[in-house]
């Protein structure tokens, strides 16, 4: 592997003896400039040249610096120091794209829980997704979610306003009878994580689910009033009459 760190060239005796060259052809050696401006690696020496890579030219490590042979397309030293540094520098970039990751994951969480709570249903309700089989395939997040999964509204409770008539366990855009039969019931709840790699409620990205809970929530009036709907109620009741009927013509997915 090249490593992003300053190099020197080493140039090897004419004749090279192949039990030596299978001994250091593989990992890093530790090794010394010597006084003679070479380096001793494994009983032989090696030139060190003043050319290499990722640093001026004409400079060679002072004879008693620490450095590591390995081979690349040819030999190569490093300083030890140097070693240190660009193992350091990759350590921080490693430091830095986590904490990236960890910033824009809790961000993500921030908009979710916002979004979340302007959706305010009159009953209890979670997110909820259809396609849990997909989280197996391509695309998945290595979470269970699938980045083309949709988040739906899940009803906890039963809801019935208008001709909106659901059922605790369905989402909200649709009923569980016109999902071909099959029982949603038990549907497991869509889960995302933060940075921290702490479990939150992913926000809720069906159209369908967000428009007619944002209608609900809008305009909620407490059961309490019932006898006779005010006004408020009927434009509701009339705005969900065709929320109801769109969602029968486009079955969310
Ligand atoms: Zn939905």
């Amino acid at each position: 592997m090249k490593l992003p760190v300053q190099t020197f060239k080493l140039q090897g005796p004419q004749l090279i003896d192949p039990g030596w060259f299978n001994t250091v052809r593989g990992g890093r050696h530790n090794a010394t400039v010597t006084p003679a401006g070479t380096v001793l690696v494994e009983g032989v020496e090696l030139s060190l040249c003043s050319t290499g890579s990722g640093r001026p030219d004409g400079v060679v490590p002072v004879p008693g610096t620490a450095v590591e042979v390995w081979l690349e397309d040819h030999f190569v030293c490093a300083t030890k120091e140097e070693l240190r540094r660009a193992s350091e520098a990759a350590q921080a970039r490693l430091d830095e794209q986590a904490r990236a990751e960890r910033d824009a994951r809790n961000r993500c969480r921030d908009e979710a829980d916002a979004f979340n709570k302007g959706l305010r249903l009159p009953i209890a309700w979670t997110v909820g997704i259809k396609d849990v089989l997909s989280g197996l395939a391509d695309g998945s997040w290595g979470d269970g979610r699938n980045r083309a999964s949709v988040n739906h509204v899940l009803l906890r409770q039963p809801l019935s306003v208008g001709r909106l008539r659901r059922n605790a366990n369905d989402f909200l855009c649709s009923s569980n009878d016109r999902l071909n039969g099959k029982r949603w019931a038990g549907q497991p709840e869509a889960a995302a994580f933060d940075g921290d790699g702490k479990r939150y409620q992913p926000k809720v990205t069906c159209k369908r689910c967000v428009e007619l809970a944002l209608r609900l929530s809008k305009d909620h009036v407490p059961e309490a009033s019932q006898g006779g709907m005010t006004e408020l109620q009927v434009v509701r009741v009339v705005h969900l009459d065709e929320a109801e009927r769109e969602a029968d013509d486009s079955p969310s997915p």
